[in-house]
């Protein structure tokens, strides 16, 4: 701990503000729903800990390097304490705010420097990510994971075991610029295919194509267009995260759409962010809010249209997965439900702990592999707890936390089992 000095250990740039920080009353009602709480029992790992440790640096008390950066470092940015919270405490934004200072002003370690700038190097850019998938598929078709696995460093280790199934012709397939609705338009939507999701995701794309268009939506993709800045968001890179963002709002403004449709949990609450992200550019902050104003997740846009699509059966059960970023970010849960339930025949159940995160959290699970492997073997068996013939989540990357530690259960989409009802295609 450094002597105080009375002066924030917080650049002026955006610093955690004092007014969110004194809402905080300290009562502990998040305690429970916070999953690093939930592993260590540790009051600095809990929400309430990590506003007291924002509040000391604020004051000057202690400095950013060491314990601060350690904790905010473990906090997966579930937002589950901000559902929790009875007194509205924004951590939230007090996070967004506290991890940029962080990635300013605390030198890491070689090693975790270079992992991370690894990490974003590669990740939001599709021709990257294309060239890395063909590596992948040698790589896994090699035998070398089997044979490497033991003596690779825990993070790589995550790493290897995250990499989805290589299927290149998904990889490099690119998607129709354009869907026409069947039948008359209902809404005129852009779709954001993005990056991870573009390259190993391809198939959750085309479903939510060919859905909303069965639905009514006339569907614009455009071409040239890549990550929206989720990652950097999460993780404190701002710059990338502003560079990214404008770029996407550059991209679909000029699109003449009522809705801007993501099918990524992640992505759509770093889009419908970006209203605050840009808040202060004011060559962008109006372009921004306009942007942020139109985002859609894709159940949200399901839900405010009336099924008209005829919906084959399917007879099962379905155990439904509220990502983070869905359900705490953006407070979406009835909706999802909602759209699987159009469905007949198949039964919907909620799993035990929903509130708790699976461990993905954006780029966590690769920089913090041991709680996140904790944590995604307890939410494998709360999956075998409702024994279910399938698990829907609307994020990818909680599919591919969650497939790690449960591969004997099949996992989708939502939007792929809704496209498989209307179209019996996919899936
Ligand atoms: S964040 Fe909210 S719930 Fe948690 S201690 Fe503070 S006031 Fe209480
Ligand atoms: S965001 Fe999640 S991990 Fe972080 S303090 Fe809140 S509940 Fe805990």
């Amino acid at each position: 701990m450094t002597e105080p000095s009375g002066q924030s250990a917080f650049d002026p740039h955006n610093p955690p503000s004092r007014e969110l920080l004194d809402d905080c009353v300290h009562c502990g009602f998040c305690l429970p729903t916070c999953p690093t709480y939930q592993l260590w029992g540790e009051e600095m790992d809990s929400p309430r800990g990590r506003i007291y440790l924002m509040d000391l640096a604020e004051r000057g008390e202690i400095g950013l390097e060491g314990s601060f950066t350690q904790h905010i470092d473990a906090c997966l940015g579930c937002m589950a304490c901000v559902t929790a919270c009875p007194s509205g405490v924004q951590y939230d934004r007090l996070l967004e705010a506290t991890r940029p200072q962080i990635e300013r002003n605390v030198e890491r370690r070689m090693s975790d420097r270079l992992f991370r700038n690894a990490i974003f190097t590669l990740f939001p850019y599709r021709r990257r990510l294309r060239a890395a998938a063909v590596l992948g598929l040698v790589y896994q078709r090699s035998g070398l994971p089997k044979l490497v696995e033991r003596v690779l460093p825990p993070r790589l280790r995550a790493m290897q075991a995250l990499l989805p199934p290589v299927r290149l012709r998904e990889a490099f397939a690119a998607l129709p610029r354009r869907v026409r609705a069947k039948g008359p338009v209902r809404r005129r939507v852009a779709m954001l295919s993005g990056c991870v999701q573009d390259v190993f995701f391809h198939e959750v794309n085309a479903a939510t194509q060919r859905v909303l268009a069965a639905e009514g939506c006339e569907v614009l993709t455009p071409r040239r267009q890549g990550c929206c800045g989720a990652l950097g968001l999460h993780a404190g890179r701002e710059e990338h995260a502003v560079e990214h963002a404008k770029r996407t709002i550059a991209t679909f403004e000029k699109l003449p759409v009522d809705a801007i449709v993501v099918n990524v949990a992640g992505c759509g609450s770093s889009m419908k962010e970006y209203a605050h992200l840009l808040a202060d550019d004011p060559e962008w902050a109006e372009r921004a809010r306009e942007f942020s104003a139109k985002v859609r997740d894709v159940n949200e846009l399901l839900a405010e249209l009336e099924p008209r699509a005829p919906r084959r059966r399917i007879e099962a059960k379905v155990a439904y997965h509220d990502a983070c970023h869905l359900g705490h970010a953006q407070g979406i849960r009835e909706q999802p439900r909602a759209v699987l339930r159009t469905i007949p025949g198949l039964e919907v159940v909620d799993l035990p702990e929903a509130e708790l995160c699976c461990g993905s959290a954006g780029i966590y699970n690769l920089v913090q592999p041991e709680p996140a492997a904790e944590l995604g073997e307890r939410k494998a068996d709360n999956v075998r707890a409702v024994a279910p013939d399938l698990l829907v989540t609307a994020n990818p990357g909680c599919l591919l936390q969650i497939r790690r530690y449960l591969d004997d259960v099949p996992m989708m989409h939502p939007i792929q089992l809704l496209d498989r009802a209307i179209n019996g295609t996919g899936a």
